[in-house]
């Protein structure tokens, strides 16, 4: 019998671990290196005063594609980590005092509100499911390798209008303007401005309706300590506090650089950053060159400043996701996609996950993270260090709005800024998402699963097809991972 394939994954965000997952499962022997002391990427965990706090995504949706990196080896997701379901979605609220909570009941609150909307809605809901079917269901997991990939559905994109923003098209259905809020801000949770994000990612609203929202029990650290414990159960290596250096290639195979040695692979897999593979791991590969100057001239997201804080007391109407709009919608996005200086005004998203599970908080305490999409360094240069402290003041007073008596409350907090994502994850920018989700980097215009230089390099997460979020990572995974085991086969 042959060896088996040796694979290294640098990286373990959600990506890179179910790349890991499903390169293992077929049969290869895979090293994952992270760089940091625990696994997850933007999902890493803080603990503090007996406080969790997840870093990064806290909206799980989709979960069978999260199933499935568990069935592939016969086993049950639910044996691992449980997925408890979060009602209301999200509760949505604007400067008036106005709020409107949103999940499968949707329709009905919107005809108790605004009964004029009931019908446009009900069109644009349709109109989502379509996208659905088509931009999820039959592309999420589909490498776009060749121009000729695109060429083919490009009759669907057209069809559904992919060419115009997810704003303009919920605006072709809604009329009341907070409602088109609430119906176009889910660009963000890919890291995309609604009013430039292609439509095509009108269909999270189908998706979260299909499927609804969960949160793991013990925090979205639980799904990736169970990612990972599967990993290892499959016979995987994982690597903790090991950054890659550098990648040299060899013939047809890959020299893993660490700080403790070198390692010989047939095959790499990035999570990494991809401005950071390819200028720093690759730095000196002539064939990295295209790639690098590719992604120098390309848009990439916004970038965040998320502020992670424990009280001592609760608030007993709360929701576990509220998303507060500002005075400003499209004016502030502008700013915060294209605008050089960090703006007056902000729209947050908090998240206060001990509403669904109270363990993550001593009794009585309630955890929260409140984040403020914000200028990307590339665009902004802000000395963080410096305006950090008073910014975080701001925030935390705006939230007194809501959340009466919360500063007097906090007994722990920290916060992370867009310098941390460019020093902690190696993001470029600081960016949060990686490159926007725009059409024309989005599908074939996207990085490839697959260098089309470099052969044996292959890359997952955020910055490839499909893009940001945890289904779309996850799927990237797929995608990735069914080439790589095809050019091996
Ligand atoms: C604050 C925040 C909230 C979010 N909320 C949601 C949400 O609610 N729902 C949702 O679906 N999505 C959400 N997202 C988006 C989602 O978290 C990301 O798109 C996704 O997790 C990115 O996964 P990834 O596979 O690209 O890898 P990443 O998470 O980016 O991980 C990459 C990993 O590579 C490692 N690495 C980098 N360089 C090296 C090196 N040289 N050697 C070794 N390791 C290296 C890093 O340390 C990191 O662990 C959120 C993102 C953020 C930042």
């Amino acid at each position: 019998m042959s060896e088996p394939r040796r694979v290294a994954v640098i990286g373990s965000g959600f990506g890179g671990l179910a790349a890991a997952i499903r390169l293992q499962s077929a049969g290869m022997q895979v090293t994952v290196f992270e760089a940091r002391d625990k696994p997850g990427g933007r999902a890493y965990v803080y603990e503090d005063k007996g406080f969790t706090f997840d870093a990064g995504p806290t909206v799980i949706t989709a979960p069978d594609c999260i199933e499935e990196l568990f069935r592939l080896s016969g086993r049950e997701m639910r044996d691992y980590v449980e997925l408890l379901p979060v009602r209301p979605f999200y509760r949505l609220g604007w400067e008036d005092g106005d709020t409107l909570d949103y999940d499968n009941s949707f329709g009905e609150r919107i005809t108790a509100k605004w009964p004029e909307e009931r019908a446009g809605y009900e069109r644009f809901l349709a109109y989502s499911r379509e996208v659905f079917a088509k931009g999820y269901t039959d592309l999420a997991a589909t490498p776009f390798l060749r121009f000729w990939d695109m060429v083919r559905v490009a009759p669907d994109l057209a069809r559904l209008r992919a060419d115009r923003s997810v704003y303009s098209a919920v605006a072709r259905f809604v009329g009341n303007e907070k409602l088109r809020q609430a119906l176009s801000f889910h660009a963000l949770l890919v890291g995309g401005n609604p009013f430039e994000t292609s439509a095509i990612y009108t269909l999270i609203h189908y998706l979260e309706r299909e499927w609804g929202v969960h949160f793991p029990r013990g925090g979205t650290g639980a799904l990736v300590r169970a990612l990972v414990r599967l990993f290892g159960e499959l016979g995987g290596e994982f690597h903790l506090g090991m950054p890659v250096r550098k990648i040299r290639l060899s013939g047809a195979k890959h020299i893993v650089a660490t700080d403790t040695g070198e390692t010989v692979f047939d095959a790499v897999v990035s999570n990494a950053d991809l401005s950071h593979t390819y200028a720093d791991l690759l730095s000196g590969e002539g064939r990295a060159e295209p790639m690098r100057k590719r992604l120098d001239s390309m848009d990439w997201s916004m970038s965040l400043f998320v502020i992670y804080f424990g009280t001592n007391r609760r608030w007993p109407d709360l929701a576990h996701h509220t998303v507060l709009f500002g005075p400003r919608y499209e004016e502030l996005l502008r700013d915060i996609f294209r605008g050089s200086a960090l703006p007056e005004d902000f729209s947050l998203y908090l998240h206060a996950p001990t509403v669904t599970d109270p363990s993550l908080a001593p009794e009585g305490c309630e955890a929260f993270y409140v984040l403020s999409p914000v200028p990307h360094l590339g665009n902004a240069k802000l000395d963080w260090a410096t305006i950090a402290p008073a910014y975080a003041d701001r925030i935390l007073a705006y939230l007194e709005r809501s959340l009466p008596g919360l500063t007097a409350s906090i007994v722990t907090k920290r916060w992370f800024t867009p310098s941390d994502f460019a020093s902690e994850l190696s993001a470029h920018h600081g960016s949060a998402f990686s490159v926007a989700p725009r059409l024309t980097q989005s599908a074939w215009f996207r990085p490839h699963n697959r260098d089309a230089n470099i052969p044996g390099l292959y890359l997952v997460g955020a910055g490839t097809h499909p893009g940001a979020g945890v289904p779309g990572v996850i799927n990237s995974a797929k995608a990735t991972a069914q080439l790589l085991v095809r050019d091996f086969a």
